[in-house]
């Protein structure tokens, strides 16, 4: 069930909406801006109905704080008001409101704009996760490990932090396509994949496929030490899994080969370089014969 948060200084205009809503959503409510916005954050909700007129702190100054946080800012508000007039509304409306309801309200009316921008706001969310996830493993993609890593990098220089990334290649990939088919080459990509995320410790699990057959593990707050140490059982645990593979010039199981680097990223460091260095010990890693990890020392 969706949670659908209500603001209002007004008990009984609370109780009104929850005895509309309750049937089909799990209600929250406030009755102040500041306690209203604490609950924002704690549970984000769906959507957030704001009453206009309330004291100390109104609703176009709650909306506004809202939108000041990324967490919050883009669950849609509904503006609730006794202020039947074209004014207030053009300004609740500019001011980023999805939809505004003036009181008394009307049972069928408040359930129906709900219900719209409820779904259309589950829409959005469901698209917008597909966007960032790959089809065949249901990792991330390489457009979420874009994003993530921008991120972690401008974390880890703000607070001067450690990061560690890992780029993961399949050794002699081609070849389990070429000797067992296309459809079992993607079967042993969704293995290596889950088995990839299953080694991660939970509290820091970020991997996406790269395209092909490459990987990245993205490690925040992380020093190069124990990166090193969470890489080698993913390339342990891949070859535990002895996935077939009889033509790789390894052995004859499928094996990963991993390269990695760690920095407290500076104002004249780049990411480019970064990525580049984590790359460099990759080749390294086939270079030495694969299934291995080589971490940049
Ligand atoms: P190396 O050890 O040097 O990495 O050898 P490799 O054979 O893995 O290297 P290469 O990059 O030449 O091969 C990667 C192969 O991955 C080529 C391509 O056919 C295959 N591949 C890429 N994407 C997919 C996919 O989605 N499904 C399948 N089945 N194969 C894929
Ligand atoms: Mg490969």
């Amino acid at each position: 069930m969706e949670t659908i948060l209500a603001i209002d200084d007004s008990a009984f205009n609370i109780h009104t909406l929850t005895s509309f809503l309750q049937n089909d959503y799990h209600i929250i409510s406030a009755q102040s801006g500041k306690e209203g916005i604490q609950l924002a954050m704690q549970h984000l909700p769906t959507l957030i109905l704001l009453d206009i007129e309330m004291p100390e702190m109104n609703g176009f100054e709650v909306l506004e704080e809202l939108q000041k946080n990324e967490r919050v800012n883009r669950i849609p508000v509904i503006f609730l008001t006794g202020l039947a007039n074209i004014e207030t509304e053009e300004k609740a409306l500019l001011a980023g409101a999805v939809d505004y309801i003036t009181k008394p309200y009307n049972q069928n009316i408040v359930k129906a704009r709900v219900r719209t921008h409820v779904d259309s706001y589950l829409y959005q969310k469901t698209i917008e996760n597909e966007l960032l996830l790959d089809v065949l493993t249901g990792l991330h993609n390489r457009r979420s490990y874009e994003r993530f890593m921008l991120a972690k990098w401008n974390d880890a220089l703000v607070n001067q932090t450690p990061l560690s990334i890992a780029m993961i290649d399949i050794d002699y990939f081609k070849n389990v396509n070429d000797t067992y088919g296309h459809q079992e080459g993607d079967r042993i990509l969704k293995m290596v994949s889950s088995t990839i995320q299953s080694a991660l410790p939970k509290y820091n699990n970020y991997v996406a496929r790269y395209g092909g057959d490459e990987f990245v593990i993205i490690l925040p707050n992380v020093y190069a030490e124990e990166a090193e140490q969470i890489v080698n059982k993913v390339c342990q645990n891949v070859f535990n899994q002895s996935l077939p593979n009889i033509h790789s010039k390894v052995c004859d199981i499928v094996t990963i080969s991993i390269g990695g680097a760690t920095t407290i990223p500076n104002e004249c460091e780049y990411l480019l370089n970064f990525i580049n260095s984590a790359d460099e010990m990759l080749y390294k890693a086939k270079a030495f014969g694969r299934n291995q990890v080589v971490w940049k020392k």
